[in-house]
């Protein structure tokens, strides 16, 4: 396989640190208000990685975090708790906020047909494991304590700024109206690891900890909750491309501070969905989410496809026009699928080989626009009904368009429609025939043919069936 990485800004051939195996990260929600679908742009991209390497023989094992304490609404330690505004906002206490926010987020996943990861842990399952880790850097002189908090500091790395591509402006931390700056920073791309002294005196969650009763910071939950469940060595890292930095950034920086050693080989981040107006936000116009989609009468599976229809490397715009053109050429690629007849032995030679194409089609930095073309044209090969539908299910294990499962659920509706459709067209040209026009019997007979559907004259009556 080959990904694009966003350390070495190439696409590199993809191997991992033990062969076979795949260590997999991906950087969960924060659990403090419904998951635009910007945000799941992202998890249906990682969820094709997730399945492409699958696909490709890997045995993966994949990490998702949910961000249920620590992180403020600046990604750089500033302005407020996230969480803490969320249960202001409906009167409800945190905990509440992030089972409510957290089942919600799941259920998108699940109608998105995004596979849950083999681990999703919350922050605050691992209060002691962050301060296992905070403790070490600490030892090792790479944090320092500063106005009661605990801060990493970034003068002690070789090389801190790894994606460089940091604006101007990310530099300059305390320079947006917002944030006023932290001045007990050193350094001010210093980040904090352990709140206790914070603005947030009515700060919910609160632990025990060697610095005072306090709370993490939003970096460390990654690091930490990527090595207990993965190992000091991971394979791939994956995010929205805004995770770049800060947080990718002080993530890679505290692990390799605390290891000794690189941490993660592979960094894979996804472009944004913008709507029409620019980024997409929570709090700005329509928020677009799941539900409301649904509330519009759209299916959240031809959500998914307007997704893979683009490269997860560009910016993709939002917009109902481009979502109503995606549902109807996926409605028509679901039709196209049902009128494959069910017929035929499978031809396993030629299943196997079509998987080898799309492996290494989709394989190539999770190309799924191609991987849909391929789609197509197994449609339009002359391989026999059984054997094109095999290979579509095939395909769909990564795609995950219920391609053939609508087939089966919509087969009756459609079944009762094309009966209807024929038989009405037979006694059209019953008709016909009767009043000597054998021009229009003879173009209705074509009419049907064009459809895939022969008829036959015989004693009984007409006969009809699909070609
Ligand atoms: P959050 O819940 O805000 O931590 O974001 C969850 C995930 O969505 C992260 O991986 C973000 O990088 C990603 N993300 C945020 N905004 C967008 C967007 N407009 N398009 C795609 N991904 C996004
Ligand atoms: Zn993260």
């Amino acid at each position: 396989m080959y990904l694009y990485n966003s350390l070495s800004k190439k696409v590199e051939e993809f191997v991992p640190h033990t062969p076979g195996k795949v260590a997999m990260y991906t950087c969960g929600p924060t659990v403090y208000h419904f998951a635009h679908i910007g945000n799941l742009r992202s998890y249906i991209m990682e969820d094709v990685l997730e399945k492409t390497l699958r696909y490709n023989g890997y045995d993966v094992k994949r990490v998702m975090n949910i961000t249920d304490v620590g992180h403020l609404s600046s990604d750089a330690d500033s302005g407020e708790d996230k969480m803490l505004k969320g249960a202001k906002r409906e009167h409800k206490s945190v905990m509440e906020i992030a089972k409510y926010y957290t089942d919600a987020f799941m259920s998108d996943c699940a109608k998105l047909n995004i596979k849950t990861p083999d681990v999703v842990e919350p922050a605050t399952n691992c209060i002691p494991e962050f301060i296992h880790m905070i403790e070490v850097l600490l030892e090792k002189g790479y944090a320092y304590k500063a106005g009661e908090n605990i801060y990493f500091d970034t003068s002690k790395l070789e090389s801190y700024y790894v994606f460089g591509n940091q604006s101007s402006d990310d530099l300059k931390i305390g320079a947006r109206d917002d944030v006023t700056e932290d001045t007990n920073k050193r350094n001010k791309n210093d980040f904090v690891l352990w709140f206790t002294k914070s603005k947030f005196e009515d700060q919910a969650l609160k632990w025990d900890s060697p610095w005072g009763v306090g709370y993490p910071g939003w970096h460390i939950e990654c690091s930490c909750i990527g090595m207990k469940h993965l190992g000091e060595y991971m394979d791939i890292h994956c995010g929205g491309v805004d995770n770049m930095f800060p947080h990718h950034t002080n993530e890679i920086a505290q692990s390799e501070a605390f290891s000794g050693h690189k941490w993660c080989k592979y960094w894979f981040h996804v472009h944004h969905l913008n709507d029409e107006t620019g980024k997409m936000s929570k709090s700005k116009g329509e928020f677009l989410t799941v539900s409301l989609l649904e509330e519009k009468g759209y299916d959240p599976i031809a959500y998914r496809f307007f997704t893979l229809l683009s490269h997860y490397r560009k910016p993709l715009t939002f917009s109902y026009d481009a979502l109503d053109q995606a549902t109807a050429t996926y409605k028509k690629l679901k039709n196209k699928i049902l009128l494959v007849p069910e017929e035929g032995e499978v031809d396993e030679k030629a299943v196997e080989e079509w998987h080898g194409k799309f492996a290494e089609t989709v394989g190539n930095d999770v190309n799924t626009s191609m991987g849909i073309t391929l789609l197509y044209d197994v449609l339009k090969t002359d391989l026999n009904g059984n054997t094109k539908r095999a290979i579509v299910d095939d395909f769909d294990y990564v795609l995950s368009l219920d391609l053939l499962k609508a087939d089966e659920e919509s087969k009756g509706g459609e079944e009762d429609e094309l009966t209807a459709y024929v038989e009405a067209k037979i006694e059209e040209r019953k008709q016909a025939k009767k009043a000597k026009d054998f021009e229009k019997a003879d173009a209705i007979r074509n009419e049907l043919l064009s459809k895939g559907i022969v008829i036959e004259d015989t004693r009984e009556g007409v006969k009809w069936k699909r070609q």
